[in-house]
């Protein structure tokens, strides 16, 4: 590109160099023709005064001696005929009185010339001359045309005027002699006596005003700074036609005249532009089309190279950026640093099954898709998507915590078990995902890319469709966890956690029965964070056991104020797996219910039906202790994980809440309502009673009663309450139509 600007700036100068060297010629060649043309104007001049000056004292000497006045006259005339440079003579006495003319019979009346005052006051001036003196240009005075006169005063010995003899030149015989000369276009020839009064000039517009005017112009001035210079060129601004003009000038010798030739500046342009102008245009178009053609190919290898870019940072198939653009996007990111931001590294189980078992054609769609899908995702959660190679995908998040990409990775993994229909056959895929955060886990993009990676191969170890976080080495905690427990420490000891409650209501009366318990993270930078954003986290990172516990103290002291209050309500607390599972609930409820003297009955907790399944003879161990203590059990999310009935029918549970997909699907069709209604036969079977999750709409809840179900709670009730909006809703609470 930038040999193209040179060459393009190396031609333009060289144009304008031409140019200027083709204007200076122009010039040049102006200024020599104008030389030429008027040394040939002068020498025709000088002739023509000359040879009246040479004769004209001779002539007057012999008229001296010529006593009679007929032969003076017939002396005259004859001078005429054989001058013919000379229109007439005429003589004058010494006190300017015309006394003979050749264009007048002898004798008749002459004009007289103290009448005519442009006469008279030259007639004065040549009297008082001792030489010859040339007059200006003037009307004729027997004839037409104008005329020049030249006089002669003859002088007796003592130097007195004795006559004056006065020669008419025509000014049209010089003008004749100027036009067989070659001149420059619109040039301007004239004939000026030195003291600046013209003589002659052609053209002459106004020849009343241009031979009355005395001349101040450039030229003036440049005669008198150098009187003695025979010729010379002259540039300025001239009076005649008030234009700038060019021109040189020629002293003619033995005379105080001076002949000149000028044209207009701007004739040089002209001149310079009929010369070189085609050749300057011809350049130009060749620089321009030069110019053109190397932008033309300029762009083309430009979009080539951006073509080519393009395709190095691109997956063929799915045609998201690559490896190679993910990592200049996290470069990208690390241009700003102090900004968290997380990566997930997302593979697909299974894809060499599919490709294996359906053909390559049908693993390739399956990609496809799932970018597909991944794309819309990023697009609303304004993250990068990459595809890594194979079935390896990137999905990076800008300005992200640990926290928002776990509940990211979730709606990833929602987005691909999502089924994809191939040759009218259903299939499902699973992803394991691995999270790597920075500054945590790495400060360099490829130290980032590799943990994100590791994580990965974590997830997959511990089988399809998990989710793990960057362990660099396995006994140090990665940093990102580290950043995690100090955050949820910091609620805990901060007291941002919140309990809001959800009545559960009995169809059959429309009374709230209970309330259920949820926490609420009250973040003082991401504000209120709902329960399914740290939850799993802190499943995942271990923290959920001081969560728990936080709960479950927390419901127990508030059942406790309530109860103080008159208005207590039993409660349903969510219990996570680990804290199920392990002795210390056993202990930690003992303690509170005590501690809280909270009668019988007065709680539930809910236990998802995945936990209950898992080891069902310990689960029944502790929910019989449970039992014991009081506080009844629910399933929560019933339908969702896969629970044998055979197991169901040992676990000594009294509640079984039916999870809120079932709920939503009412309204599509009976599919889920045979569903609702097996799940309630089965529960009238085991003495269990039933509550619908999720209840939105009066169809909804007109369904459930048809089918029998007992409880329900959803947002057509109540939205989870803040405690202080709770006990409003309870005093206000009227049942939708039941
Ligand atoms: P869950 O135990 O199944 O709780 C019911 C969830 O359904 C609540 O979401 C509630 O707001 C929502 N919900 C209630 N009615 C409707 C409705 O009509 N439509 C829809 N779309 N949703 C409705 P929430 O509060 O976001 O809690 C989500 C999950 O987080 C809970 O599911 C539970 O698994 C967990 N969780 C909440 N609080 C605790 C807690 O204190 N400890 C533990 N371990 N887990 C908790
Ligand atoms: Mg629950
Ligand atoms: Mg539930």
């Amino acid at each position: 590109f930038s040999l193209t600007v040179l060459m393009l700036s190396g031609g333009l100068l060289l144009l304008v160099a031409f140019g200027a060297w083709s204007w200076s010629n122009a010039r040049a060649n102006l200024v020599t023709d104008l030389r030429v043309s008027s040394a040939l104007a002068a020498s025709a001049v000088h002739s023509r005064f000359t040879s009246v000056a040479a004769n004209l004292p001779d002539i007057a000497d012999r008229l001296s001696r010529q006593p009679d006045k007929a032969a003076r006259y017939q002396l005259m005339r004859r001078f005429v005929r054989y001058h013919t440079d000379v229109r007439a003579l005429g003589v004058f006495t010494p006190n300017g009185r015309l006394i003979m003319h050749t264009r007048r019979p002898l004798d008749t009346a002459l004009p007289d010339i103290a009448q005519l005052p442009e006469y008279a006051a030259i007639v004065q001036r040549a009297l008082r001359s001792h030489d010859i003196s040339i007059g200006k240009s003037l009307p004729s005075l027997m004839d037409k045309g104008r005329v020049i006169p030249v006089f002669y005063v003859q002088r007796d010995a003592a130097g007195r005027p004795q006559f004056m003899v006065m020669a008419t030149l025509q000014l049209a015989d010089i003008v004749h002699d100027w036009q067989s000369i070659a001149l420059p276009r619109d040039a301007a020839i004239g004939l000026l006596r030195t003291d600046g009064i013209h003589i002659a000039r052609v053209p002459a517009p106004d020849p009343e005003r241009l031979y009355n005017m005395p001349m101040t112009g450039i030229l003036m001035r440049m005669l008198g700074q150098k009187p003695n210079q025979p010729s010379g060129l002259f540039e300025g601004w001239v009076q005649s036609d008030f234009t700038y003009r060019l021109g040189w000038y020629v002293q003619i010798a033995g005379f105080p005249l001076v002949v000149y030739i000028s044209v207009p500046a701007s004739v040089i342009w002209k001149e310079w532009w009929d010369t070189s102008g085609p050749l300057l245009m011809l350049g130009l178009l060749a620089v321009a089309i030069m110019g053109s053609l190397s932008r033309l190919l300029y762009d083309r290898e430009l979009h080539h190279r951006r073509e080519l870019a393009s395709r190095a940072r691109h997956d063929l198939l799915s045609g998201l950026p690559n490896r190679l653009a993910a990592q200049e996007w996290i470069a990208g990111q690390l241009d700003t640093p102090h900004q968290e931001f997380c990566l997930l590294q997302i593979d697909l189980d299974h894809v060499h099954e599919l490709n294996s078992g359906l053909g390559h054609h049908a693993g390739d769609e399956v990609l496809r898709r799932t970018a597909q899908r991944l794309s819309q995702l990023a697009q609303e959660q304004n993250a990068f998507l990459a595809h890594l190679g194979a079935d390896e995908f990137l999905f990076s998040l800008p300005a992200s915590t640990l926290i928002s990409a776990h509940g990211i990775a979730r709606q990833v993994q929602e987005q691909i078990n999502e089924p994809i229909l191939l040759d009218q056959r259903s299939v499902r895929v699973t992803a394991g995902i691995g999270i790597a955060c920075y500054p945590y886990d790495g400060e360099q993009d490829i130290e980032l890319l590799r943990a994100v990676d590791s994580a990965l191969q974590l997830a997959k170890s511990e089988g399809p469709g998990s989710v793990s976080f960057y362990d660099p080495v396995i006994p140090r905690e990665s940093g990102a966890r580290i950043s995690f427990r100090e955050a949820i420490e910091r609620a805990l000891a901060e007291n941002e956690f919140e309990l809001h409650f959800q009545p559960v209501v009995n169809l059959a009366s429309g009374l709230p029965l209970y309330v259920e318990a949820l926490i609420r993270w009250r973040d003082p930078e991401r504000g209120l964070v709902q329960p399914m954003e740290f939850i799993p986290l802190a499943e995942a990172t271990g923290r959920i056991r001081a969560i728990s516990n936080w709960v479950l103290h927390r419901a127990c002291a508030t059942y406790a104020q309530w109860e103080t209050a008159g208005k207590a309500l039993p409660l349903s607390i969510n219990i996570d797996a680990e804290y199920f599972q392990s002795p210390q609930l056993i202990m930690d409820v003992d303690q509170l219910v005590r501690q809280y003297c909270i009668p019988r009955d007065a709680l539930q907790f809910e236990i998802t039906e995945t936990v209950l399944m898992k080891h069902t003879e310990r689960s029944t161990g502790t929910i019989e202790a449970l039992r014991e203590l009081g506080v009844s059990i629910a399933i929560d999310d019933f339908g969702t994980g896969y629970s044998s009935l055979s197991y169901l029918r040992h676990l000594p549970v009294q509640v079984i809440k039916i999870d809120r997909s079932f709920i939503a699907g009412l309204d599509q069709g009976e599919r889920d309502i045979s569903i609702v209604r097996s799940v309630t036969a089965m529960a009238e079977a085991f003495q269990c009673h039933t509550v619908a999750e999720g209840v939105e709409t009066q169809s909804q809840l007109d369904t459930l009663r048809s089918l029998g179900v007992e409880m329900a709670q959803g947002f057509l009730f109540s939205h989870p309450l803040p405690e202080r909006e709770l006990h409003a809703y309870l005093q206000t609470a009227t049942m939708p139509q039941i």
